[in-house]
Order: structure tokens, then C-alpha cells, then sequence
């Protein structure tokens, strides 16, 4: 071996550093895309697609419309964008008011933007901790046209699935069709926001066009579980998504040749979707393992996905960004959420042997006991 092989300085370097191996747990973002989605992006067939007719674009999105069992999709930059279509699609009178959990993502992590853009009121429903909001609050939520002087308008009901905040809990397909049912009864829309929308189908073993068949529209993300590396496709009727593509483009979301993108997403749906039940499986190994360290505790059932909640119990001596500091010199990453909880996410590549590393390191920071070196 000469003396510049890499081979070398990469081991020298890791001798330095200490750090053998990397175990990113923390999104299920963070996938890089496979050698079969780099071959794929580079003889994509592209085309300007503002103009319309990009053929890999119009390809994914007519399979995620086949797949969830809508007329038409679109292929949008972000999940965020596709929420926010979504609701200004269906709120598009200024004063509409949209009824969400408390705890969505919607609410919380994007920006407000149905507020700040679309000027559109939310009207917060408690989530429970299943992700669910009780059908009767969310019918007490819906406002009495009786007093439209001063009311905003009902016009939306938004639900996730399966729902981040909540660990990735799913929402059952009997309570989807019951909000369904309140929305119709009421005259009101039903949008999903299903970034993981495959992992609740996979997880409650329903076909995912049954899981969102009462709703208006559905945003599904491509780049969290299915691994692609970009893009979420809205879908919905016909005359939805007309209206939606003409706000992707105001909000400058109209891309060029983006079958580039589309083309990983077409891989991503064939070969990854598959994966899903692995990651759930490794999600409840390592919650049941984590669940028998000292100090530490995990609510094993409500572990229906691929995210884990670990929370640090009272009188452990160590606090949840202390863990994380320690495990990332070991080369695992992974969020601390508050003081006391650690939020894990699986993906599809994370090994089984990953899992136990992890959890050997876990037990070692938090309790002193050795851990297993990180050769692979
Ligand atoms: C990640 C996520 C989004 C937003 O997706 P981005 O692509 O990050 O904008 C929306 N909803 C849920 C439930 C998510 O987990």
C-alpha cells in the first residue's frame, strides 16, 4: 500500500476521531439517494415542466395519483409547499378557517404560513395522543353560519397521518372515514397531510388509496421513508390540482427539468415502499431495548412507525442533549427534544447491526457500562 492510498488516511483519520461508523437517526430525512436513483436521475428523460410537459414529472405524477387513488397529482419542492397549496386551494376566500390538531405539523413547524400567505384562520382541535382529534370537538369546532357577521368560515379540516408530534402514531381508516362523513355532512373539504402516508398504510395493513379515499386531497412526501432525495406530490381531483399549479407557481415552486428529481421518486416508490416494514420492525427493537436501560423509558406499543420517543426519567443523571452530545462523538446522531426526551427515526439505511450499536452506546452513556466497538 502506497503511502497516499486513501484507504490509509481514512484510517488514520478515524483513528484521530475515534469514529468508526455513523448511525443517522435523525430523520428519516437524511437518506441519500441509491446507486439505482443516481443511475435513474441521469438518463432521465426531462422536458421544461412549467411549460407541462416534462414526461418523467407527468409519470410520477400520474403513478402517486394511481397509487392513492386520485384523479391528478403534482409535483412540488416540499411537503410545506404541498400543505400550503393544499389549504389555499380549498380556502381560497379571505376569513376561511381551516380545523387542525394542535399538535400538527401544519400548525407548528411550517411557518404559518396558511396565516401569513394564504390569510387563512386556524381553529386548533387538542390532539390526542394517538394523533387522532375527538369527532365531536372537531364538530363543535366547525362554526354556526348563523353568525357568519362575526365568524370566520369553516371550510377546512385538515388530519395527518400517520402523525409526527404524536411518535408516529397512525390514524385508523374507520376514523378517517368518520371525519369524511362530518366534513360532508357540513360542506367541508378534507385535506391529508400524509408525509408519511406509507408508513401508515405498511403499519395498519391498508391499502394507502383506501387509507385517504374520503379525502379531498393528500400531500405525500417522497423524501422521508421512501428515500428519494427531494419532492412531495399533492394529489386530488382534476380541477384541484389546475388550482393548485397555478399557486405552486406564484409561490415559485414551478421547477424546469425536474424529471431529474421525479426519477428518483420513481425508484424511491418502486423499491422502497417495501422497506417500510423493516424500519417499523428496527424502530420496536430498539424500543424494547432502550425501554430495559436504567433510567430511561419508552412507550413500546405506542411504537406503530418508525419514530421512537425515548424519554429520561426523573432522578437519571444526564439530560437528553447531554446523551446526544455523547453519542454523536460515538458517531450516532440522533434529537433531543426538551430536556428529558430523545426522538429517534428510522429510514431504510439504518442495518440491523446499526441497531445494536446504537443501543449499546445508548447503555453506555447513560449508565458507564462498556460498548461494543463500531467496526462493521
Ligand atoms: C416533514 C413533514 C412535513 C413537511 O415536509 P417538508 O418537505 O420538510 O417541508 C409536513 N408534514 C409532516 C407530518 C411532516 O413530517
Amino acid at each position: 500500500m502506497g503511502l497516499f492510498d486513501p484507504r490509509q488516511l481514512l484510517k488514520i483519520e478515524n483513528s484521530v476521531n475515534m469514529v468508526t461508523r455513523r448511525v443517522d437517526l435523525r430523520s428519516d430525512t437524511v437518506t441519500k439517494p441509491t446507486e439505482a436513483m443516481r443511475a435513474a436521475m441521469a438518463k432521465a428523460e426531462v422536458d421544461d415542466d412549467v411549460l407541462g410537459n416534462d414526461p418523467t414529472a407527468l409519470c410520477l405524477e400520474t403513478e402517486m395519483a394511481r397509487i392513492l387513488g386520485k384523479e391528478a397529482g403534482l409535483f412540488v419542492p416540499s411537503g410545506t409547499m404541498g400543505n400550503l397549496i393544499s389549504v389555499l386551494v380549498h380556502c381560497n376566500v379571505r376569513g376561511s378557517e381551516v380545523i387542525l390538531g394542535d399538535n400538527s405539523h401544519i400548525h407548528i413547524y411550517e411557518n404559518g404560513g396558511i396565516s401569513t400567505i394564504g390569510g387563512v384562520h386556524p381553529r386548533t382541535v387538542k390532539n390526542n395522543k394517538d394523533g387522532t382529534m375527538d369527532i365531536n370537538l372537531i364538530e363543535a369546532a366547525i362554526r354556526d353560519p348563523e353568525f357568519e357577521i362575526c365568524y370566520p368560515t369553516t371550510t377546512l379540516i385538515c388530519l395527518e397521518n400517520s402523525h409526527a408530534n404524536s411518535g408516529g402514531r397512525c390514524l385508523p381508516v374507520d376514523y378517517i372515514n368518520k371525519v369524511g362523513e362530518l366534513a360532508n355532512k357540513h360542506g367541508l373539504k378534507l385535506h391529508i397531510d400524509g408525509a408519511r402516508i406509507f408508513n401508515a398504510s405498511v403499519a395498519l395493513g391498508v391499502p394507502v388509496h383506501r387509507l385517504v379515499q374520503a379525502a379531498d386531497s393528500v400531500s405525500a412526501c417522497l423524501s422521508k421513508g421512501l428515500g428519494a432525495p427531494a419532492g412531495t406530490v399533492i394529489v386530488g381531483s382534476k380541477s384541484f390540482i389546475a388550482k393548485a399549479k397555478i399557486l405552486r407557481k406564484t409561490l415559485g415552486g414551478g421547477m424546469r427539468q425536474v424529471g431529474v428529481l421525479c426519477a428518483a421518486a420513481l425508484v424511491a416508490l418502486q423499491e422502497n415502499v417495501a422497506k417500510l416494514e423493516g424500519d417499523h420492525k428496527k424502530a420496536k427493537v430498539l424500543a424494547e431495548g432502550l425501554n430495559k436501560i436504567k433510567g430511561l423509558k419508552v412507550d413500546v406499543t405506542s411504537v406503530e412507525t418508525n419514530i421512537v420517543y425515548c424519554d429520561i426519567l426523573e432522578g437519571t443523571n444526564i439530560t437528553a442533549p447531554k446523551i446526544c452530545m455523547a453519542l454523536e462523538e460515538l458517531g450516532i446522531l440522533v434529537m433531543p427534544e426538551g430536556l428529558s426526551r430523545i426522538r429517534i427515526v428510522f429510514h431504510h439505511q439504518i442495518s440491523e447491526s446499526d441497531v445494536q450499536y446504537t443501543l449499546s452506546c445508548i447503555q453506555h452513556v447513560v449508565t458507564g457500562t462498556p460498548h461494543e466497538n463500531g467496526d462493521t
